[in-house]
């Protein structure tokens, strides 16, 4: 019998990390800064501005910092309003009150993508949009780059949990002004920690090198595309040379060698998330209790987890599914019934004025998440869905009449 697995171990860091770990401990050279070139961190840069079709990268601690340093780039004035997601982590509407600026909510439709409508009237509102896929949910971004464009107002997009995931065949992060992606554990990608910016605008990634800490003339070390100074990227440095503050955000070398080796196997990864998901999800939609929203159709996902709505339940049912999935050994985490939950709006108590939103909360209310790693074997996979179609079933069993 296959018993539940563990989702929350990794797949194993490939072999060749290991090497280039070894050479950072025994030179000690740990700091992206300290060798005139070819550092680890300036070499991963490098790589995956190619393999995601940028034109610069910015390594740095994490996704939220590449989303500060994003707005922070775009010059916004203090306080400017930055409409993003009711649906998405914490560290989005943290990243913009750390800049400076006020989080705008606006709301999030039962498929987990933003809703056009509501996008569209709060636009006029706002100096700056972020767009977080959030669980690798694409938002209809040909929509929401022609509002924006036709507004002039800057997209940022938070692809912490996209790597992979293409639009029109085109890889998300590079549709904004700039792209923000995560290596945290639970990404496409793992380092621990680790972040990186990606745009094409190269005074835009000028400031953001600055203020991630290339003090004095660092920044010498950050290269455009093949490699050179174009002289574009050479200005915008002499441009902003002295005139912003260091928050020292900087990536390590030891993250970029755990990174560097696993850029080859994301198209690997991607294929096998996507074959897992939608197995999983073919199989959960056979419920009628259960929806596993589809993608939009210029959308191609890179999951690592399913999201799915509970269709007809009421709270007690919900919570007796959830219970019940996890007496059987899969957690599933109801996005609006888990207490501090740090991706329901209503804990972001940090945020000045925290509106409402109505249709946000309802979906989060009967939104459910469960990892699926994308090293899930078919046998783990029926574990999983035989689980959840049991717990629904248990939570959803005719009551017996009185006295049966
Ligand atoms: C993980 C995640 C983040 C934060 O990434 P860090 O690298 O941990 O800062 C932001 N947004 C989304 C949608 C995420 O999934």
């Amino acid at each position: 019998m296959t018993l539940p697995p563990n989702v929350h171990d990794a797949e194993p860091i490939p072999a060749g990390a290991r090497r280039a770990i070894d050479a950072l401990l025994q030179s000690g050279d740990l700091f992206r800064y300290t060798a005139p070139q070819d550092a680890p961190v300036t070499l991963l840069e490098g790589e995956f501005a190619r393999l995601i079709g940028s034109k610069y990268a910015l390594a740095v601690s994490s996704c939220s910092a590449a989303l500060f340093l994003s707005l922070k780039a775009l010059g916004l004035p203090r306080d400017a309003r930055v409409l993003i997601p009711g649906f998405t982590f914490a560290a989005v509407p943290s990243s913009v009150m750390h800049a400076d600026c006020l989080p705008v909510l606006c709301e999030v439709g039962e498929n987990y993508r933003v809703d056009i409508a509501d996008f569209t009237a709060k636009l006029d509102s706002v100096q700056a949009v972020i767009i977080s896929h959030m669980r690798g949910h694409t938002s209809d971004m040909d929509a929401i780059m022609s509002l924006c464009d036709a507004r002039g107002i800057p997209v940022i997009e938070d692809a912490a949990h996209s790597l992979g995931t293409t639009w029109n065949g085109r890889n998300i992060g590079t549709i904004g002004r700039a792209g923000c992606f995560s290596f945290q554990s639970y990404k496409m990608i793992n380092a621990g920690e680790g972040g990186i910016l990606i745009t094409d605008d190269a005074d835009l990634v000028a400031r953001a090198v600055i203020m991630s800490g290339a003090y004095e003339h660092n920044w010498q070390k950050h290269k455009g595309p093949d490699g050179d100074n174009s002289a574009e990227l050479e200005q915008a440095f002499a441009r902003w040379q002295n005139r912003l503050p260091l928050y020292n955000l900087r990536m390590s070398n030891l993250s970029a060698a755990v990174i560097r080796p696993q850029l080859p196997e994301l198209a690997r990864r991607v294929r096998d998330g996507l074959r897992n998901h939608d197995y999983v999800a073919d199989r959960l939609n056979g419920s009628p209790f259960i929806d596993v929203p589809p993608p939009l159709p210029p959308e191609r996902r890179a999951p690592d987890s399913i999201q799915f709505n509970l269709i007809g339940m009421s709270d007690a049912e919900t919570d007796a599914f959830a219970a019940a999935a996890e007496a059987r050994g899969v957690k599933v985490q109801v996005f609006g019934q888990s207490q501090d939950n740090a991706r329901a709006f209503w804990n972001w108590r940090f945020i000045p004025v925290l509106p409402e939103l109505p249709a946000t909360r309802a979906m989060l209310m009967r939104a459910c998440d469960v990892r699926l790693p994308v090293r899930l074997s078919r046998d783990e996979l029926n574990v999983i869905a035989d689980i959840l179609l049991a717990a629904v079933g248990e939570a959803m069993q005719p009551v017996p009449a009185f006295g049966t």
